[in-house]
């Protein structure tokens, strides 16, 4: 089965993860930044990562034809130094015309703070200056659920903002119907041992639905696993799922919130009747 991986590292992934990725159906990956394992020290730091991210990953991608996608921002770990993330919020719109680009991402809480949250909102403003779709990434501490909910706060007060071209990352058990209900995307994240297992995700896609969630592997330095969205496809096989239901969750819904970017490309090759269907997002200057 064809999937596509929402949420993957692939910087600090080996060539070989994108070979056996693709063999396992993977045809597209969407990338965010994120902390690098150390604080960057200038927004020099942060466009040079940006390169990586917008020419020097989708070419490595492209090799196993898969397509490759990123996300921007400086992420909340590094979002206490609010001068520095100031400066690279600036630079940002450098990259926004790229073709890989969908967006702002992975912005968010990390310990909840005063300055995380200056952070998070110049993100948004900026995402709606440049009418972009918007990656959040919640705390994976136990300030989970304070955390979400924080963030959802936030998104609510910003008049412009389209629930609907917000999805909204990492959500478990006790966060995803408020994300749901509030009108966002949802994505949740399968890591092997910790965090959402893939019998985890299937027994939230059993309590809440189908509609508008997807899984990820959000592959990193740590200990992570590149096929985990594989692994959930076949836990929902052996439970019985039907193929057009396992499809919607690994693609169908991935492909649905992202084509909200108009520089989404389609794959083989849009048809022309298939592009009338879907209404274009507007361009930004
Ligand atoms: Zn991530």
């Amino acid at each position: 089965m064809y999937y596509i991986d929402p949420h993957i590292h692939m910087i600090s992934r080996v060539t070989d993860d994108y070979h056996r990725m693709a063999y396992a159906g993977c045809v597209a990956i969407t990338e965010p930044a994120f902390w690098a394992g150390f604080d960057r020290g200038s927004v020099d730091g942060f466009r040079d990562y940006f390169r990586h991210l917008t020419e020097v990953e989708p070419k490595r991608a492209a090799q196993f034809n898969i397509r490759h996608y990123s996300w921007l921002c400086i992420n909340a770990k590094e979002a206490e130094n609010v001068e520095l993330s100031r400066g690279v919020i600036q630079m940002i719109p450098e990259f926004l015309n790229k073709p890989n680009v969908l967006g702002i991402g992975e912005i968010g809480l990390n310990k909840n703070t005063k300055n995380e949250a200056t952070v998070f909102q110049e993100h948004v403003d900026l995402a709606m200056k440049y009418h972009e779709l918007i990656l959040i990434h919640t705390p994976h501490l136990e300030d989970k659920y304070k955390g979400t909910r924080m963030i959802i706060d936030m998104l609510k007060q910003d008049r412009r903002l389209k629930p609907e071209r917000v999805l909204i990352d990492h959500v478990e058990e006790h966060t995803v119907r408020h994300a749901l209900d509030n009108g966002f995307w949802c994505a949740m994240t399968l890591y092997p041992t910790t965090k959402c297992t893939p019998q985890r995700a299937v027994d939230i896609i059993e309590m809440v639905g189908t509609d508008c969630i997807m899984a990820n592997s959000a592959g990193d330095w740590g200990k992570s696993d590149p096929l985990a969205v594989p692994e959930m496809i076949q836990e929902m096989k052996r439970r019985g799922h039907a193929d057009s239901v396992i499809r919607k969750v690994v693609y169908d819904n991935p492909l649905a919130f992202f084509r909200q970017c108009a520089r989404w490309q389609e794959w083989p090759a849009e048809t022309e009747v298939e592009k009338a269907k879907r209404k274009p997002a507007k361009a930004h200057a």
